[in-house]
């Protein structure tokens, strides 16, 4: 453990890390292009760590799996930064992760080092028109086509989707609700694959997926999907909340930044009281929120079973920051519904966070499961 500036849940290596992922983030800057995003996430090392440590470094002493530390240490620099930097980064750890869990010696090395290397976009495919919170309503088919499986119904909401090398894809083999659903790996230029875009109120590449006798290849044992994806979930939930840390820690360097220059009844905001208690509760929410990222990472990282701890992590620091960037917001005044404003930009980016991985509803239910057990 480490007494440095990230506290006693961190190590000297995610200091490093942190200094490492922060010049990387600030290289992203205006940076658009997923791709592109991809490319520069690889050059700094960043997505080594999405994948376990013998596939992105050829060296074979790993222990397996990813560290969930470095996930949010990453995330929280790139939330800084850029959302989309953060989204990218984010879904080639889940959207490759089943793999990682549960796939084969053979679909580990094919495709967990490009994941590393940035050559393969990832995706995660659960969500569909009819099952948003409810997984187990899931209802895309999958049949046995010789050596394969044959794919057959509607995703919605993916993210990646049309942009994606290797799309997870959560399927039905039985009529089981949760274990009658299989994990599948479909090549992003499978045919019987078909993408249209969404578009979100922030930069995010998302879609739906048709597949129509889309071959794809299983991932565990046929019933195990449902288990993989909230093994998954539970894996960078807490992350979610770092990147929701770094997006309100964000707004809240900006909001100081313009209370002491902006000046109205004859001296700067930041003399005002009543700006100095929004800026007070605004770090409180904001420390509270990166503490509890960093337990439920620890615990995570210790091995422990953290489905409560993650869903109180990611619960917290994206509320606290969707509050946090809207007083920031408030701060700046006529300004800060200006496009192009850092803080019109978070509160737009800010929003998704309460919704994907579980929506904040879901996350009390998840807590509250776990209080009643
Ligand atoms: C930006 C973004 C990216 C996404 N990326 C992906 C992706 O890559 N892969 C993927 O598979 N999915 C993805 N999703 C989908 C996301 O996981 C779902 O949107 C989410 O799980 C909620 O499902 P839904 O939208 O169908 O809402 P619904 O489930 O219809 O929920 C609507 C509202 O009802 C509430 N609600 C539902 N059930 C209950 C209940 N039992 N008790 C109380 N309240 C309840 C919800 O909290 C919500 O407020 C993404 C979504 C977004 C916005």
């Amino acid at each position: 453990m480490s007494a440095g500036r990230l506290g006693p849940f961190f190590e000297e290596r995610h200091e490093a890390l942190a200094a490492r992922a922060e010049e990387a983030a600030g290289k992203l800057d205006g940076e658009e292009d997923p791709r592109r995003i991809v490319e520069k996430l690889a050059a700094a090392g960043l997505l080594a760590h999405c994948v376990p440590s013998e596939f992105a470094h050829g060296n074979g002493n790993g222990n397996g799996s990813i560290d969930v530390r470095d996930l949010c240490v990453i995330r929280r620099a790139l939330g800084y930064r850029s959302s989309l930097a953060d989204t990218m980064f984010a879904m080639q750890g889940l959207g490759s992760f089943p793999v990682t869990l549960a796939g084969s010696e053979d679909q580990r090395r094919a495709l967990l080092p490009r994941v590393a290397r940035g050559e393969a976009i990832c995706a995660f495919a659960i969500t569909e028109p009819e099952a948003g919170s409810d997984v187990s309503a899931v209802a895309t088919r999958a049949r046995r086509g010789g050596d394969h499986y044959l794919l057959d119904g509607e995703k919605t909401f993916i993210s990646n989707a049309g942009i994606a090398d290797s799309y997870v894809v959560f399927a039905r083999t039985s009529d089981d609700r949760h274990r009658g659903l299989t994990a599948f790996l479909v090549d992003g230029a499978a045919p019987g694959l078909t993408t249209t875009p969404i578009e979100l109120i922030a930069p995010h590449p998302i879609g739906r997926l048709m597949l129509q006798d889309c071959p794809g290849e299983r991932i565990g044992d046929e019933g195990d999907g449902f288990r993989i994806a909230m093994a998954t979930l539970d894996r960078f939930r807490t992350s979610v909340g770092a990147a929701a840390a770094g997006m309100a820690a964000r707004a809240l360097d900006e909001a100081i930044a313009r209370v002491k220059v902006r000046r109205q009844f004859g001296k700067p905001l930041a003399e005002q009281q009543a700006t100095q208690l929004a800026l007070a509760e605004m770090a409180l929410d904001l420390e509270a929120a990166d503490l509890l990222v960093a337990k439920a990472a620890w615990l995570g990282d210790r091995g422990d079973k953290v489905t409560r701890a993650a869903a109180m992590a990611k619960l917290h620091a994206t509320e606290a920051a969707q509050r946090v960037i809207d007083r920031a917001l408030q701060l700046h005044g006529g300004l800060g519904v200006v496009r192009g404003t850092v803080v019109e930009r978070l509160y737009r980016e800010v929003r998704a966070l309460r919704i994907y991985e579980g929506t904040s509803e879901i996350q009390k239910l998840v807590i509250a499961r776990d209080l009643l057990r």
